[in-house]
């Protein structure tokens, strides 16, 4: 079946008006927060060179980085395994629980998993994987997938959530209180973890020089969910790397007032060894990582720390949602990372953008996400078959805009043939820029002649 263009996958949601100006204004709030924050620390920007700096560093010393982490988190006793792709993450996974005989498994949040398709190979394995992360439980329940790499179930309201937790856990029909909410999805996922023998957790940062990793949740769900269970199997995306401890302060930094606004994500969790009696597993993903490093226009996109704030402040982003880019990772990092996977079926991911720069703006480390946009576009219009309207289109442009004369004449005509033609057909189906949006009232005369008879004034 062929995918959906992001257009269509937005027009469905945009046909709840309410929903589209709830969800934008929540976004905008968060950014809004992000702002504060950022704006109460004078040294601000000297924290986004440095993140980008030392980025840039690991990047072109991933392979050396990546060796030191692996001799360093073997020599703690925790056993190290690499996988090439999603099926080689997930063979992994499975091997380690069935080595360990484990019956319950507890998952944090981690978006690499989502990417590997994790909870669904173990599914059809026979196990049950339960998502501890309060947005992923609620969107696991109603069997959707994240709509956003920090808020995953930003998409949706209160009242839907109590619908979700009366279905599954029975809290009371009709009741759509947080606090009550919260306390009974506490209540269920305790039992969770204490009946769990493996934890799955991501990694924000991995530390090249101890081999220890951190692990950054609000919740304390990855704390909860490793201290009780005998396994711990960390999955890790290979550019998740720092060199050393001294440089992860400035991404911890960075990294909760970029997504939230908060000074400090509320559990910053450093994991080194396994403890007494118990197994510490790290799987190095690299899942196309490589190959993306090797498109020297692209590469710098494995810079992100996921933070989210590209997706808060970006006008499609708050007004489509994260459903429709149909990718893990949405918003405007998804659509730089997502052609590099399938340039097909991401292809119009890029052109989901005003390029108005926002997204590189509050970018922590810096990544020059709408350059890289563009830049897609131009590679996705000479290798896949763009639409033959848009592209007549485009040609036509071109040549107006190349010759004053045409473009003079072009101007003329518009002016006047707007002037004579029913609305009806001014807002037809043939004019799409005009479904949600009244055209500028048509001036009397081009700029160019107005200035012709205004200049000597
Ligand atoms: S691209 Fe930048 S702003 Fe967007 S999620 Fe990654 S680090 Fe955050």
């Amino acid at each position: 079946m062929k995918a959906k263009t992001h257009a269509e996958e937005a027009a469905a949601f945009i046909k709840d008006d309410a929903r589209t100006h709830w969800h934008d204004e929540t976004l905008w709030h968060v950014r809004s927060n992000r702002d504060r924050s950022a704006q109460g620390i004078p040294e601000w920007e000297t924290l986004r060179d440095t993140a980008s700096a030392t980025k840039n560093y690991v990047l072109s010393h991933l392979g050396e980085l990546l060796e030191q982490f692996e001799a360093n988190a073997k020599a703690n006793g925790v056993e190290v395994l690499w996988a090439r792709d999603d099926k080689e993450h997930n063979e992994h996974v499975y091997r380690i629980l069935q080595e360990n005989k484990v019956s319950n498994i507890v998952k944090s949040k981690s978006i690499l998993t989502e990417e590997c398709g994790l909870n669904h190979y173990l599914e059809k394995k026979g196990y049950d994987v339960v998502d501890t992360d309060l947005g992923e439980r609620i969107i696991q329940f109603a069997k959707q997938t994240p709509s956003h790499i920090v808020l995953p179930a930003i998409h949706l309201k209160k009242q839907d959530i109590g619908e979700i937790f009366h279905d599954h856990i029975g809290t009371k029909k009709g009741a759509s209180d947080p606090n009550y909410l919260t306390e009974a999805a506490r209540q269920h996922l305790r039992k969770k973890f204490v009946e769990a023998n493996a934890a799955i957790t991501g990694v924000n940062f991995g530390i090249a020089e101890t081999g220890g990793f951190v692990v950054c949740t609000n919740e304390g769900n990855a704390d909860m969910g490793t201290h009780l269970a005998d396994v711990h199997i960390a999955c890790m995306g290979i550019e998740k790397l720092i060199p050393r401890a001294a440089d992860l302060g400035v991404f911890l930094r960075l990294l909760a007032r970029s997504a939230t606004g908060q000074s400090i994500t509320n559990y910053s969790s450093h994991f080194h060894r396994p403890a007494k009696g118990k197994k510490l597993y790290i799987i190095l993903v690299d899942n196309g990582r490589t190959a993306q490093l090797g498109r020297e226009d692209f590469k710098n996109s494995l810079k992100c720390i996921r933070c989210g704030a590209c997706m808060n402040t970006c006008p499609i982003y708050r007004r489509s949602g994260g459903h429709s880019y149909n990718y893990t990772v949405p918003g405007p990092i998804g659509s730089i990372l997502s052609p590099g996977r399938d340039l097909k079926q991401y292809s119009t991911l890029p052109f989901a953008s005003t390029l108005c720069g926002s997204c590189s703006d509050v970018c922590p480390v810096k990544i020059n996400i709408h350059e890289q946009l563009y830049k897609w576009r131009q590679v996705i219009t000479e290798n896949t078959n763009v639409d033959k309207s848009k592209q007549l289109s485009m040609k036509v442009a071109g040549m107006t805009f190349g010759k004053p004369v045409l473009y003079d004449l072009a101007g003329k005509m518009a002016r006047t043939a707007l002037k004579i033609t029913p609305k009806s057909l001014v807002y037809s189906s043939l004019n799409v820029w005009g479904k949600h949006r009244d055209l500028p009232e048509v001036p009397k005369e081009s700029f160019k002649e107005w200035f012709k008879k205004n200049r000597k004034q």
